[in-house]
């Protein structure tokens, strides 16, 4: 009968056992994940709004607090990877007919201007070819022109592998009438950022780049600004999920007892709180400063063997993700198969930047010089002209 017989054979792929290599994650993330962070998972759940998963909602509060340098109290994490930080971000921050104006330098420039307008945003572009920066001057020319709600930049653009200067920025959103938002997906942590000195409005990043977690959460914090101006936006905000009041409500920011929102995945908060527990203990500074001086020995080490870097100037460079060019005669997908059997994961490019060059993630623990080192000699090793890797 229809309530005992299933037409569909239960698939025979789900009896045996699953195959996960123990691969080295060196491309733009996830990247490796060290082992205390994978065995939190494996810790017992817990219901979302019991005592004990509310304390370890608070830590990580704190730990985001003290990763992104900031006091704001709307901190937490939203469920989701960094798509949904910047999703929430968007949404909460402008209204439609509003206008955000986007700092294009690669792929994420190109999204955030994507989902404005899918929002029913008014969207302007500054854009700069692959593998250079914005200038602060046209960002400032192109606010003054068209008075943005929102400006979006991405600090670490990890199709071209820059980092984004963001001094004054939020001086010109604030005198412009508008707020400063920031992604730091492939950023917090392998390069400068202090959240409140710079005057950031919004800033979101993920868990699976230098913080070495899982993927599916995006931390993100609001300034005071941006909360008053949520709390006094026309419309509500058009999501239910990404309702950046009833999150801080449900991570307990706002004072307020705490409703249920919806169920927070409880193992990836538990790998979240171990992942910021690592970089408590190594301090902030320190883990950023790593990350400098292992991108600095990775150019001597690339440029003794001949290789050059996409992005020109060294001030311009992402410390925790490496542009390298595709050396003349190289056959880049060769290199990254040949790596791949090695049991190490390097990238092509994205986008624009795709057959053009190498990327190269050394992110969190894979910033640790050895690893670094060892890593990057095979990759070398690989890329010589002449052999395409075909050793
Ligand atoms: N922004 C940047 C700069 C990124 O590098 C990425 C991921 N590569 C994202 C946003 C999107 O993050 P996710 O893939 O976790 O949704």
């Amino acid at each position: 009968s229809l309530r005992r017989m299933s037409s569909i054979p239960p698939p025979e792929c789900l009896f045996k056992e699953m195959n996960i290599p123990n691969r080295q994650l060196f491309g733009p993330g996830p990247s490796t994940m060290p082992p205390i962070i994978g065995s939190s998972q494996a810790q017992p759940l817990l219901g979302h709004l019991h005592p004990e998963f509310v304390e370890i909602m608070s830590q990580v509060r704190l730990g985001l607090q003290y990763v992104f340098k900031t006091r704001n109290a709307y901190t937490f994490a939203v469920s989701g990877t960094g798509h949904a930080g910047m999703e929430a971000a968007i949404l909460n921050l402008a209204e439609r007919g509003e206008t955000l104006l986007v700092a294009k330098a690669g792929i994420w420039g190109q999204r955030a201007a994507d989902l404005g307008r899918r929002l029913g945003l008014k969207v302007e572009v500054v854009e700069v070819g692959d593998g250079e920066v914005v200038p602060v001057s046209s960002i400032e020319e192109a606010a003054k022109r068209v008075k943005p709600a929102v400006i979006f930049v991405c600090h670490g653009e990890s199709s071209t592998g820059i980092v984004q200067p963001l001094e004054g920025l939020s001086k010109i959103a604030h005198d412009n009438g508008g707020l400063i938002l920031v992604d730091t997906v492939a950023s917090l942590g392998g390069a400068p950022f202090d959240m409140d000195a710079l005057g950031v409005d919004c800033v979101y990043s993920a868990t699976q780049k230098v913080l070495n977690a899982p993927p599916g959460l995006a931390p993100i914090s609001f300034s005071d600004r941006a909360i008053q101006k949520i709390k006094n936006r026309k419309e509500r905000v058009a999501s239910f999920y990404f309702d950046a009041l009833e999150l801080g409500n449900y991570w307990g920011c706002d004072g307020e007892m705490r409703r249920y929102h919806h169920t927070a995945p409880i193992s990836t908060v538990y790998a979240l709180r171990e992942a910021l527990a690592i970089v408590a203990k190594k301090g902030i500074d320190n883990l950023i400063e790593q990350h400098i001086e292992n991108a600095s020995a990775l150019y001597s080490q690339l440029g003794e063997a001949g290789m050059s870097m996409f992005v020109e100037k060294k001030e311009n460079r992402l410390p925790c993700l490496h542009t390298i060019k595709v050396p003349e005669g190289v056959d880049w997908k060769a290199v990254q198969s040949n790596l791949f059997g090695q049991g190490i994961e390097v990238a092509g490019g994205l986008g624009a930047t795709m057959g053009k060059i190498f990327r190269v993630g050394t992110f969190g623990q894979n910033s640790e010089p050895a690893k670094a080192k060892d890593v990057v000699n095979k990759f070398i090793q690989m890329s010589s002209p002449g052999d395409n890797g075909e050793k």
